[in-house]
């Protein structure tokens, strides 16, 4: 039997540390901007019902306006044409929304070049040091994105070639959707690279590893508080039957 009451006791007394990797939603959360010629997401807001007074004297509430992509959120099978007939958010088993993580960090690279993307070479050697990828885990990708977490300009780094943020190569999207991992958490505002549009095939995370089942968790922080391996990362979308992600609360758990 598995001991869960030790586990219990360990969170009790601290020795297992629970990390938020959520960024917080508020009106400021950055969003992605797309094209002009394209649908465009909400930015999360909140419309206050009532506050202790007339319209409700003993309680407080709002209705809360969102993307389903809004802040740290998990991308489904289903965002992308490639995975229209998998999932929805819904749909996605409980028991993969649970795994191991590992933590890939190229924070110094990405400081030096923001549209530094990660490629095949890279994760072969980040597996020669530690091992194989976890079958059915989570990659996490640290790049000290997170730090304009605050900032949407910044965050977007965007001039007239469009936005300046880290990724991954197509090679290394077509590496990792043969892995077997649950999928990629990242610190950007998508899996994808900033420039990603021009790859080929076009956002290549998008198209490979939700095309292959597996799921992107965004806008993640405190990445640098995980060790490189052995911890366990916790993801929880709101069950939106028939959406394509959700925001989630990303909550990982790490031995002290
Ligand atoms: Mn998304």
């Amino acid at each position: 039997m598995p001991d869960l009451a030790s586990l219990a006791a360990q969170i009790v007394d601290g020795s297992v540390e629970v990390v938020d990797l959520t960024a917080p939603l508020h009106a400021s959360t950055p969003i992605l901007r797309l094209p002009a010629q394209f649908g465009q997401t909400a930015p999360f807001s909140l419309e206050e019902i009532s506050r202790y007074d007339e319209r409700g004297p003993a309680w407080y509430w709002n209705n809360i306006h969102t993307g389903e992509h809004t802040g740290t959120h998990l991308d489904a099978p289903n965002h992308w044409v490639s995975g229209k007939d998998l999932p929805d958010v819904a749909q996605i088993p409980p028991q993969r929304l649970v795994g191991p993580a590992v933590v890939i960090d190229r924070a110094v690279d990405v400081a030096a070049n923001p549209d530094y993307l990660l490629d095949v070479a890279d994760l072969e050697e980040w597996q020669s040091v530690h091992g194989t990828l976890p079958a059915r885990g989570w990659l996490l990708y640290r790049t000290g994105w997170s730090r304009h977490g605050d900032d949407p300009a910044s965050f977007a780094n965007a001039d007239d070639a469009g936005p300046h943020t880290p990724g991954f190569t197509p090679a290394a999207a077509r590496y990792l959707a043969a892995t077997g991992l649950l999928g990629v958490g990242v610190e950007t505002v998508g899996t994808d690279a900033g420039q990603a549009g021009g790859f080929d095939p076009p956002y290549p995370c998008h198209d490979m590893l939700l095309g292959s089942n597996m799921y992107g968790l965004t806008q993640l922080r405190n990445l640098d508080r995980l060790p490189v391996t052995g911890s366990i990362v916790i993801a929880a979308p709101l069950p939106i039957a028939g959406g394509s992600g959700s925001p989630a609360r990303v909550l990982a758990l790490i031995a002290r």
